[in-house]
C-alpha cells in the first residue's frame, strides 16, 4: 500500500517515541486531498488517529491519541456521520437524566469489578 509521504505521526509513536512497525500503519479513509490513517504502537498499545491535509500550500497533519484499534477505526470510518441534532439530543438525555446515568455507570462498574 502506498500511504504517500511519511509524516512524523506516520513513524513515530507521539506517547513513546516507539518506531511504528510498517504494517502497523493503515490508509483507513481516502478522499479528494484529505486522508484518515491509524496507527497501534506496539511498545505502548496507544492507537493513533491522524488526518494528513494536502494543499497547495503544503502537507498538515492532525493526529488524536485513541484507544479504538484497527478494526474499530474501519467501524467508525464506515459508520454514518452523527449529526448536530443527534449531538444535542444526547447532551439533553444526560443532562436530564444524568442521576440515572451515574448510578447506572456506577452498577456497571461493580460488576466489572
Ligand atoms: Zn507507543
Amino acid at each position: 500500500m502506498n500511504l504517500g509521504p511519511m509524516l512524523p505521526l506516520m513513524t513515530h509513536c507521539p506517547m513513546c517515541k516507539a518506531l511504528y512497525a510498517e504494517e502497523a500503519v493503515k490508509l483507513v479513509r481516502e478522499q479528494a486531498h484529505v486522508k484518515l490513517y491509524h496507527s497501534t504502537c506496539r511498545t505502548c498499545k496507544h492507537g493513533l488517529f491522524y488526518y494528513v491535509v494536502q494543499s497547495e500550500g503544503g502537507i498538515s497533519a492532525v493526529g488524536l491519541i485513541t484507544d479504538a484499534c484497527g478494526s474499530d477505526a474501519i467501524r467508525l470510518a464506515e459508520s454514518p456521520t452523527i449529526t448536530a441534532d443527534e449531538c444535542i439530543n444526547t447532551h439533553r438525555i444526560i443532562s436530564k437524566q444524568s442521576k440515572d446515568l451515574c448510578q447506572n455507570l456506577l452498577d456497571i462498574r461493580g460488576k466489572l469489578a
